[in-house]
């Protein structure tokens, strides 16, 4: 079967067109400036990208065009929709209801509408998509697969927040943990590689990207992540904060003379790495700043590998123990220097890199730590559009 898998933001969207047996990609890309003017990318496989600017008013249009393109005499990977045995749509925040994928109907419109107020960026922007695919595909089943669920297995203890119970209560204010389909992917192929159990690894999941997280993966559950009611908690990263202590908030606002929000979008957009460097948040330009002396790219570098070798620690002690680090995602997946100097914090637990190995492997699955390292550590890439797809063909194959 093949499956469409969408992952809809609020003004662009990718896709791609994953034949379910051979789990190849037969063809994909993005819709961008939706709502602006429009920007359609699409590759079919083996193929030149082919980059057009089309008018996309809404996602409605977007999603035509794309499917247009899908069937398109000359370069389209399908000869028509009926191709198409089922889309497959990343949905941000599934609250407590979502616990797993489920296949879409209008009650799991309703909910994911329910538990939009906790990710108000993102829900509203993949209902759109969901609305407009069931708009074109009327007979196509759709599956939703959440990037909160996969946490949803975190006991209490990890999940609440040192705040009023009724917080949790009224408003389901705890921790709920993102990047969920990348940290099961990358956990599960990590056992499949070390030819174990899922149930029988104790796995620390480093996903590395612009947004960054690390999930304690123990006994093919989660049991604490480093994300929380939103992706800003937890590790610094490309432009988020990531933890700090709440009062900062206040003080910043009186300081500038800006409300509660403002601070926010600084906290999200203007802070991690490149608030730090003033360079950028790509860790290609901060490592070539800290090559040329640039003290603040070099001091960015430095906490972001510092904060990840923190959670590692303690999620260590969570699980009471550990035994595969895997990173994955951009910076996990290429960058040898922050793997190195993460791993240099951990030597105590019996942590050894093979820094020959791994100074060479780039977005490549591979081990990369000593033979007499106590804890494996992996590079395994990411693969969440697989993964949606696999979880689509298992709900409605
Ligand atoms: P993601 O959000 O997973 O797409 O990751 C984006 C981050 O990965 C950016 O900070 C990039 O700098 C980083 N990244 C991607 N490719 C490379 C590379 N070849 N070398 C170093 N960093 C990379």
């Amino acid at each position: 079967m093949n499956v469409l898998v969408i992952n809809c933001g609020s003004s662009s969207l990718k896709y791609q067109v994953i034949d379910s047996v051979s789990e190849q990609v037969l063809a994909k890309g993005l819709c961008e400036r939706i709502g602006i003017d429009g920007r359609l990318t699409y590759q079919k496989a083996g193929l030149e990208k082919e980059i057009t600017d089309k008018a996309m008013p809404t996602h409605k249009e977007a999603i035509s065009l794309v499917l247009s393109a899908l069937t398109n005499d000359k370069t389209g990977a399908l000869k028509n929709l009926s191709e198409i045995g089922a889309v497959g749509h990343r949905i941000v925040h599934g609250g407590e209801r979502f616990t797993k994928s489920c296949v879409i109907d209008d009650e799991v419109i309703k909910g994911v509408e329910e538990v939009s107020d906790l990710a108000p960026l993102h829900n509203p922007a993949n209902i759109i998509g969901i609305n407009a695919c069931r708009e074109l595909m009327p007979n196509t089943p759709m599956v939703g697969v959440f990037d909160t669920a996969f946490h949803q297995t975190m006991p209490e203890k990890a999940y609440m927040y040192g705040l009023p119970y009724s917080y949790y209560e009224n408003y389901k204010v705890r921790k709920y943990g993102f990047h969920g389909t990348s940290h099961s992917y990358v956990s599960k192929r990590v056992a499949e590689i070390e030819g174990k159990p899922y149930e029988q690894v104790k796995t620390i999941v480093c996903h590395l990207g612009n947004g960054a997280s690390i999930c304690a993966v123990k006994n093919g559950k989660s049991v604490d992540t480093s994300m929380g009611l939103s992706p800003l908690e937890g590790l610094i990263m490309g432009t988020r904060s990531g933890d700090i202590d709440p009062s900062v908030i206040e003080f910043i606002a009186k300081k500038e003379n800006l409300d509660i929000s403002e601070v926010l979008n600084i906290l999200n957009k203007k802070s991690g790495v490149e608030g730090i460097s003033g360079v950028s948040s790509d860790f290609r330009d901060l490592i070539a700043a800290e090559g040329k002396g640039n003290r603040r790219a070099a001091l960015a570098l430095s906490m972001f590998s510092y904060s990840v070798a923190k959670y590692i620690g303690s999620y260590a002690a969570a699980m009471n123990g550990v035994d595969v680090i895997a990173f994955t995602a951009g910076i996990g997946e290429n960058t040898p220097s922050v793997r190195e100097e993460v791993c240099g914090y951990l030597g105590f637990m019996g942590v050894d890199i093979d820094e020959k190995v791994n100074v060479h492997v780039h977005g490549e699955e591979k081990l990369i730590s000593a033979e007499n390292s106590k804890v494996k550590i992996y590079v395994i890439p990411t693969n969440e559009e697989l993964a949606i797809a696999r979880e689509t063909v298992a709900l409605v194959g």
